[in-house]
């Protein structure tokens, strides 16, 4: 399943969703709770890893303080 990157246009946070090509469902801000629209860039929307405005890390949907120490302990 594609990755799709949503930025919140009220507070700017950047994070990714995955669901199927065909959907389009309703993704709101961790943030704020704003729902947050895709990001289109080039493609379809689908980054690529290492993205640093990408939200969570090392696999997980959520982001965490320290993403290079949480892929670390793993
Ligand atoms: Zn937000």
């Amino acid at each position: 399943m594609p990755t799709y990157v949503y930025k919140c246009p009220q507070c700017g946070k950047v994070f990714e969703r995955f669901h199927a090509m065909s959907e389009s469902p309703e993704v709101l801000c961790p943030e704020c709770g704003t729902k947050a629209k895709p990001e289109i860039s080039g493609g379809a929307g689908v980054i690529m890893k290492g993205n640093e405005t990408s939200a969570g890390c090392c696999g997980n949907e959520n982001p965490c303080q320290s993403p290079k120490r949480c892929c670390e302990n793993q």
